[in-house]
C-alpha cells in the first residue's frame, strides 16, 4: 500500500476531501497516555487549549456559546445577524469572554471602529475572499485599526498573496464544503476540503506568507479534526458539530419524543428572510447539550490520533506526512456496524 505525503495528496488528479483520506501510523510511539499529549495551539494572538473555533452562523455563534468556547479554551465568533451585535456592547464596551466577532461587508464605521477598540478580532463573514470589495474594506480596517482581521472564504491558493497584502491575518479555507450549504449545487464552483487546505497550505509555504489557515467546513468528527491539522490547518471552525448544543442561539423544540435545535446555513431563507438568491439550507438536529461534551469528545479524540502517531504537540501533528488514499469500499469499512 502507498503512502503518501501532502504534497503527494495535493497533486493528486482527483480533489479529495475528508472521507478520501486516512492517517497512517508508521513509527513506535513513545507517548506513554493520551495526557501527555498537548493540544495547546497559537491563534491569531491568542493561546487556544484546542483548535477548535466557531463558525459565525446565527444558529451556532452568539453571546453564550462564545462565551462558554472562551471559558473551554477555544474561540467562539459571533454571528453578525439580528441584533446579537447590539447586545455585545453596554456603554461601548464588551460584556465577559467575547474575543472575535464577525462583520458583514457592509457593516458601517460605527460598528468597526466599536470592535477594534475593544480589541476583538474582526471577521469579515462572506462567501468569497476573491472580491475587490472584501480585500478593500480589509485593508481599510486594517489601516486604521491596530487589530486582527479573519476573512473567507477560498478554496485555493491562486489570490493568498492579494489577501495578505490586503493585511489578512487568517482565512477560511472551503467553499461548498459546509452541511448546509448548497453553494455548489447552485454555482458549480467548490473543490474537496482537503485539497482545498493542502492547495492554500503549499501556497502559503511555496511563497512564504505569513496568513494563518482555518479549515472551514464540512467537518462532521474529531477524526476530521485530526485530519484537517495533520493536513496543516492551523485550527478548524465548526458549524455543525457545534450546532444542536445548548449554548446554541435558538430555542430547543420536542418533536417526536426527541429534543432537536435549528441548524441553517448563512444564506439560508430563513437568515434572508426574502425571495432572494439561496445558497443554504436549513435543517433540525437532535438536542446535544452542552458543548462542553462535544469539546472534550474533540479533546479526546484529537489527543488519541496524536498518541497513535507519536505526535506530543499539535506542531508534530501537523507535521505528519502519512496518509492513506481509501478507497469507497475502505472507507465504508472504517465505519462502525449496526
Ligand atoms: P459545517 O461545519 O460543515 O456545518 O460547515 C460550516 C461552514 O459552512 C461555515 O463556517 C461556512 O463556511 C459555511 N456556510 C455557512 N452557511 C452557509 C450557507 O448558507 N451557504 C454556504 N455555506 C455556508
Amino acid at each position: 500500500m502507498r503512502i503518501y505525503s501532502k504534497e503527494e495528496l495535493n497533486n493528486h488528479f482527483l480533489s479529495l476531501t475528508y472521507d478520501d483520506i486516512s492517517l497512517i501510523p508508521t513509527v513506535v510511539s513513545n507517548v506513554k497516555t493520551r495526557s501527555e499529549v498537548n493540544t495547546k495551539s497559537k491563534f491569531m494572538g491568542l493561546e487556544l487549549s484546542v483548535p477548535v473555533v466557531s463558525s459565525p452562523m446565527d444558529s451556532v455563534t452568539g453571546i453564550a456559546m462564545a462565551n462558554e468556547l472562551s471559558a473551554l479554551g477555544c474561540l467562539g465568533v459571533v454571528n453578525r445577524f439580528g441584533s446579537t451585535l447590539n447586545e455585545l456592547f453596554v456603554n461601548g464596551k464588551i460584556a465577559e469572554g467575547i474575543k472575535a466577532v464577525s462583520i458583514s461587508l457592509t457593516a458601517d464605521d460605527e460598528l468597526v471602529e466599536k470592535v477594534a477598540e475593544n480589541n476583538l478580532i474582526i471577521c469579515i463573514d462572506t462567501a468569497n475572499a476573491n472580491n475587490a470589495y472584501v480585500l478593500k474594506k480589509c485593508e481599510e480596517i486594517k489601516k486604521k485599526y491596530k487589530v486582527k482581521v479573519m476573512i473567507g472564504n477560498i478554496a485555493h491558493g491562486g489570490t493568498l498573496k492579494d489577501l495578505v497584502n490586503a493585511g489578512a491575518d487568517s482565512v477560511r479555507i472551503g467553499i461548498g464544503g459546509g452541511s448546509v450549504c448548497t453553494t455548489s449545487v447552485q454555482t458549480g464552483i467548490g473543490i474537496g476540503q482537503i485539497s482545498s487546505l493542502l492547495d492554500v497550505y503549499f501556497t502559503r509555504k511555496e511563497q512564504n506568507l505569513k496568513i494563518e489557515l482555518i479549515a472551514d467546513g464540512g467537518i462532521k468528527s474529531p477524526g476530521d479534526v485530526a485530519k484537517a491539522l495533520a493536513c496543516g490547518a492551523d485550527v478548524v471552525m465548526l458549524g455543525r458539530m457545534l450546532a444542536g448544543t445548548k449554548e446554541t442561539p435558538g430555542e430547543v423544540i420536542k418533536y417526536n419524543d426527541q429534543l432537536w435545535k435549528k441548524y441553517r446555513g448563512s444564506a439560508s431563507f430563513g437568515v434572508k428572510m426574502k425571495s432572494e438568491f439561496i445558497e443554504g439550507e436549513e435543517t433540525m438536529v437532535p438536542y446535544k447539550g452542552p458543548v462542553k461534551g462535544i469539546i472534550n469528545a474533540i479533546s479526546d479524540g484529537l489527543k488519541s490520533s496524536m498518541s497513535y502517531l507519536n505526535c506530543e504537540t499539535i506542531e508534530d501533528l501537523r507535521r505528519k506526512d502519512t496518509f492513506a488514499i481509501l478507497s469507497t469500499s475502505s472507507y465504508l469499512e472504517r465505519l462502525p456496524k449496526k
